[in-house]
């Protein structure tokens, strides 16, 4: 049944990717790199070669973007970098060289659940961290306030499953697998999340 469904899916993603001429990008943002020990970093790095591969399936490998790339991710990374979209220098630095003035920040912390009305926007923003010891509190915030300091319109918004974010994964690719459950296939929010768990 899985399977149907993901083949499903794949066909949906075809048709909308022609009706569609330009994807979003999913920025995956390492500006807390530094901020990870070994094992996180390599579990970074895990979890975007699973966001390479969740895109991939729906063929677009290339709207994978991570900001921030520096040398030691790209000798960690595990995933075909030529085939997707590395930007060494800061988030806002690859938006404006898109023209992109607007994102989404998909953001725990956020005041507003996203919905459909987010989803015209041509960038979508998921911080690339893992804390594994609680010590990363408020690091998505972070994010956002750089963005706006940089003149970017940032809409944050929360990913819930009943109204609350207890109960959503919060892993990286876990994030972009929601999203793109809603996007992509329509689910609405709480069927996404139940369908990642
Ligand atoms: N410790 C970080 C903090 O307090 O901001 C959370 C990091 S979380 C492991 C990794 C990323 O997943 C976040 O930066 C965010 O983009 C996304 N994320 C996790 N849970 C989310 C939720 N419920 N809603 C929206 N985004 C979420």
């Amino acid at each position: 049944k899985n399977l149907a469904h993901r083949f499903k899916a794949v066909i949906m993603a075809e048709d909308i990717k022609k009706a569609i001429p330009e994807w979003p990008y999913f920025i995956v943002d390492l500006m807390h790199w530094d901020k990870h020990t070994q094992k996180e970093k390599g579990k970074v790095c895990l979890q975007l070669a699973q966001c390479y591969g969740l895109l991939r399936d729906y063929f677009m490998g290339d709207r994978l973007a991570v900001t921030w790339a520096n040398e030691e991710f790209r000798e960690m990374a595990n995933m075909p970098l030529d085939k997707v979209t590395l930007h060494e220098g800061p988030t806002t630095e690859f938006l404006k060289s898109e023209g992109i003035d607007e994102v989404v920040l998909l953001d725990p912390w956020a005041g507003e659940v996203l919905s459909e009305e987010d989803f015209g926007v041509r960038a979508f923003i998921i911080g690339g961290i893992v804390d594994t010891g609680g010590t990363k509190k408020k690091t998505t915030p972070k994010i956002g306030e750089e963005l706006e300091t940089a003149g970017i319109k940032v809409r944050r918004r929360k990913i819930v499953l009943r109204g609350d974010i207890v109960g959503v994964p919060d892993r990286i690719n876990h994030i972009l697998e929601i999203l793109l459950g809603m996007m992509v296939e329509g689910k609405d929010m709480d069927e996404a999340v139940y369908d990642v768990q």
